[in-house]
């Protein structure tokens, strides 16, 4: 059973065509990297999967289950980062972690391994709405992955993060679907995150997937060193 089977995915815009035929499969465990210029149609791509918008044709599932006819039973596999997440300025960390995990039914031990993934430490305790940039995204991915979906769907996760960080969310993805068969379909303009995060990737540009495959087999079929090399060459 696929994690993620999309099929021939399009999504218009008024007359702006986004995607134009997106198709890919993920199996569970794995992590899908999304990559592609600004403007590619990963956010879109995303945000279908993660039930939010509906696409113009054709399908998506997510264990079997299709997004645009089964939305509910879809939400209860998931979690979603979206590129951009606001976090109830007026609940400390803790409170707020609390009560994504009461929405869950998780108990406590689930809040302190999303502090523990947070690495906010003594800044757990204060309001959001003092926090910085890079805590607040800390936060929201702690919330994304604390409660171990089938599927997380994580756009940028690791944007505006310091290095140690980024570093140490990435070892949490790698960990959670090595260890729990968490499925994780990430979006990144991080080559160096995407080489050492992803299983295989799909390299999207004007909503059409100009390569896709392992990251290790793309390189070698393109003979290209490294991800940017391949990225550069691909995309125009
Ligand atoms: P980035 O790397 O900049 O985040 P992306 O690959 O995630 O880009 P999308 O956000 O999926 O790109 O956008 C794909 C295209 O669809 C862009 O041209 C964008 O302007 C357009 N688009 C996205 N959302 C809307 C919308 N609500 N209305 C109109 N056009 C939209």
């Amino acid at each position: 059973m696929t994690a993620v089977d999309v099929r021939d995915l399009r999504k218009d815009y008024g007359n702006f065509t986004a995607l134009k035929g997106i198709t890919f499969k993920v199996y569970p465990g794995e992590v899908y990297g999304l990559v592609g210029p600004n403007g590619a149609g990963k956010t879109t791509t995303l945000r279908i999967l993660a039930t939010l918008i509906k696409p113009t044709e054709g399908s998506a599932f997510v264990h079997g289950i299709d997004v645009v006819r089964e939305p509910e039973s879809v939400r209860k596999l998931i979690t979603y980062l979206p590129e951009e997440a606001g976090s109830y300025r007026h609940l400390t960390g803790r409170e707020y972690l609390r009560l994504i995990a009461k929405v869950y039914g998780l108990g406590e031990e689930v809040v302190n391994e999303g502090i523990e993934i947070s690495g906010l430490g003594g800044d757990i305790d204060k309001y959001t709405g003092t926090y910085s940039k890079g805590m607040k995204r800390r936060l929201q991915v702690a919330r994304a992955l604390m409660v171990k979906p089938k599927v997380a769907i994580l756009d940028e996760p690791t944007s505006g993060l310091d290095v140690i960080h980024a570093v140490y969310i990435r070892g949490v993805i790698r960990e959670y679907a090595r260890r729990l068969g968490v499925t994780f379909i990430v979006s990144s303009h991080n080559m160096l995150e995407v080489e050492y995060l992803c299983d295989e990737l799909a390299l999207i540009d004007k909503g059409v997937i100009v390569a896709e495959g392992r990251v290790r087999e793309l390189l070698d079929i393109y003979n290209a060193e490294n991800l940017e090399e391949l990225f550069t060459r691909l995309v125009r």
